[in-house]
């Protein structure tokens, strides 16, 4: 595995696939990498050859208040895994490489970057697309893998992919849980033994969500309710929004129809996480996927 710090050089790389017709894969990451990683870095490895991963802390990201700062960093054992997948380039850019002085430039997705995290994290959708960009420029992957885990994320960067007519094609993938059922998540590093056993409650909330609606329950404010009171029975957790959204609008839905999400947001601690369901419907059959 070759590892690239410079954008001149992953660029010639890429180069050099391009010519020779070869379909690069790209899996961006903040690095801290875990099993929820590692099932991009496999599904990449499938599909495409090379296989180039980011490692790049995005600032522009991160608001003022937020953990940019204490944000995880395991480089080299993020490296080591890497290339025991069989990746073959580690793309690891400095900040100053990605944002040069004079650095002046924000992609925004309007409207969809506005709701849910977006409303909670402002400013936080524009430097996901604007790194996001960035990375396609520079790698120019056939394919690039996403995590449904950060499904509203997904959603805007394959605006994104839409709108500006990107050669790159938008591939989703599962959520890998804890056995309990917990999100992998580079930041449930933070979470005290408490706050990790407090945690289960998000998951069990959409399992319920799940049950109800393997039980036939189909009325909105009854899968809600559901959803919510589990959410409510677990002191540490501070809930930001818990709701059923269309996977398309991520506008709350009225009824379940097509693909919805069931999305949540919660802080335990000092810690915030997110998790969603996929709740799919074709006429009366409904599947929800953890
Ligand atoms: P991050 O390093 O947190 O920016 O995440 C990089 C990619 O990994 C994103 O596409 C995430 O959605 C994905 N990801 C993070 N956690 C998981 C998980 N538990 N399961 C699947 N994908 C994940």
């Amino acid at each position: 595995m070759e590892t690239v710090h410079t954008i001149q050089w992953m660029k010639a790389l890429a180069q050099d696939a391009l010519v020779n017709e070869r379909s690069l894969g790209l899996v961006p990451t903040m690095g801290a990498l875990h099993e929820g990683h590692f099932s991009l870095v496999r599904a990449a490895k499938r599909k495409c050859s090379p296989v180039v991963v980011s490692i790049f802390v995005n600032p522009k990201q991160f608001g003022p208040s937020e953990d940019l700062k204490k944000y995880p960093r395991t480089f080299e054992a993020d490296r080591e895994a890497l290339a025991g997948l069989g990746v073959d380039i580690l793309f690891a850019p400095t900040s100053e490489e990605m944002y040069p002085a004079g650095f002046n430039t924000s992609v925004s997705v309007k409207g969809l970057s506005d709701r849910w995290e977006g409303r909670v994290r402002p400013g936080h959708f524009d430097g996901v697309a604007t790194v996001v960009l960035k990375l396609f420029e520079i790698v120019q992957p056939r394919i690039a893998f996403f995590g449904r885990k950060d499904a509203q994320q997904a959603r805007i960067i394959r605006q994104m992919a839409t709108d500006l007519n990107l050669n790159t094609e938008i591939d989703l993938c599962p959520i890998v849980r804890e056995p309990d059922g917990l999100a992998l998540s580079s930041r449930n590093v933070y979470l005290s033994p408490d706050d990790r056993r407090a945690a289960v409650a998000i998951s069990q909330a959409l399992a319920a969500c799940q049950g109800s609606i393997s039980g036939g329950e189909r009325d909105l404010a009854n899968l809600l309710a559901t959803m919510r009171a589990k959410l409510e029975s677990e002191p540490r957790l501070t809930v930001d929004y818990a709701e059923i959204v269309d996977a398309d609008s991520f506008e709350p839905v009225r009824v379940i129809r097509g693909n919805c999400y069931a999305l949540i947001a919660a802080k335990v601690g000092g810690t915030r996480l997110i998790d969603n369901a996929c709740i799919e419907s074709e006429s009366d059959a409904v599947r929800v996927l953890l």
